[in-house]
């Protein structure tokens, strides 16, 4: 190259910068692929599938999920704006089951927090499990006797069990009936852990007499001091869902307690902006099969994939279906596949939808 020539090769060089400019920027654009969150986040309903966990509580996805209905005659759903009312059909009969149980117990009925997304993985906000449809949050609030408005399950706040500063249980919000409560969750074969606020463990590791079996289930942690997490373990016909550590068989009542009333865990975080696993995620971070979970068309309509238990039946697991029309009335035929399901009653409750991106 001349110096001459130079000023005529410019247009080409300029040409040649922008087209490697250009090229940085779509590389730019690959390395920042989509957030798992972002992915997840965004369906709104589950594919009609068999029921299958992939992965593990904190990293993983499921398909086959179904919704529990926003009311039952134990039970109502909060935050519906969420719509987290996601679950392994196997999880939302449990609730269902619970909810029925604690009212036998004594209990009004069950205020139900958090489940998981439509198809689980992480989410934008909050928990960190939760993400393949076998964990779900109970509020420590009864139920009232009246129905609560869309409104007020937005809205309505809980009620905090445990004073932030000693992490002992306010002993005046205290009764024997959510000792009761969370004794028959623990009771059933298929929950593996509860999680709860450390002073709630302690406020059961120092009053509970007769059978204290079931204590070995109950496992301090921070939060939960408005409600308690259920979690259940792998389901048959999940060989991809990656089973937790037991735990050990002592109540838990010891040293590992006695340590949640020391400083070391309430120290402040070092670095309290440091990105959250769940922030990071992307579909490489997720077992292989969530791509095809994150993929499957969505379930023909929202009662097919309601779940409709009834009296404790057998977990309905759905063959995959052929895309169906919609359905536009409850009274409509179901897909066969879909059959499991009965359709939704119409209970006066918008639709939730998707939480708005903030
Ligand atoms: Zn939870």
């Amino acid at each position: 190259m001349t110096l001459r020539s130079l000023p005529d090769r410019k247009p080409f060089l300029t040409a040649a910068l922008a087209l490697v400019t250009l090229a940085a920027l779509a590389a730019a654009a690959i390395s920042a692929e989509p957030r798992a969150k972002d992915l997840f986040g965004a369906k709104t309903l589950p594919p009609v599938a068999p029921a299958q966990s992939f992965g593990f509580y904190s990293k993983g996805c499921f398909t086959g999920g179904v919704a529990l209905p926003m009311d039952g005659p134990a039970w109502e759903v909060m935050r519906p704006s969420r719509n987290r009312r996601w679950g392994h059909p196997a999880m939302i009969a449990l609730i269902e089951k619970l909810a029925r149980d604690a009212q036998a117990d004594g209990w009004p009925g069950l205020l139900v927090g958090d489940v998981s997304q439509p198809r689980g993985g992480p989410m934008m906000t909050g928990h960190a499990s939760h993400q393949i449809g076998l964990d779900a949050d109970i509020w420590l609030t009864p139920m009232p006797r009246r129905p609560l408005t869309f409104a007020e399950r937005e809205t309505m706040s809980a009620t905090l069990m445990v004073n932030g500063k000693t992490h002992l249980v306010k002993d005046a919000l205290w009764t024997p009936a959510h000792t009761r409560l969370l004794k028959r969750a623990a009771s059933y074969p298929e929950v593996e852990r509860i999680l709860v606020n450390p002073g709630i463990k302690k406020k059961l590791c120092d009053t509970v007499s007769g059978d204290r079996s079931w204590l070995r289930k109950i496992r301090p942690f921070w939060g939960h001091d408005y409600h308690f997490h259920m979690r259940i373990g792998c389901q048959p016909g999940s060989p991809g869902c990656k089973a937790q550590e037991a735990t050990p068989g002592d109540d838990g009542c010891g040293k590992p307690l006695a340590w949640w009333f020391t400083e070391e865990p309430w120290r402040p975080n070092k670095n309290p902006d440091a990105p959250k696993a769940r922030d990071l995620m992307t579909m490489a971070n997720l077992p292989r099969e969530c791509q095809a979970v994150l993929a499957a068309p969505d379930a023909p309509s929202l009662a097919a994939v309601t779940y409709q238990g009834g009296g404790g039946a057998a977990v309905a697991v759905a063959e995959p279906a052929e895309p169906a029309e919609t359905i536009s009335d409850s009274n409509a035929v179901l897909p066969a596949a879909a059959s499991a399901f009965a359709p939704t009653p119409k209970i006066g409750i918008p639709v939730p939808r998707p939480r708005p991106g903030n």
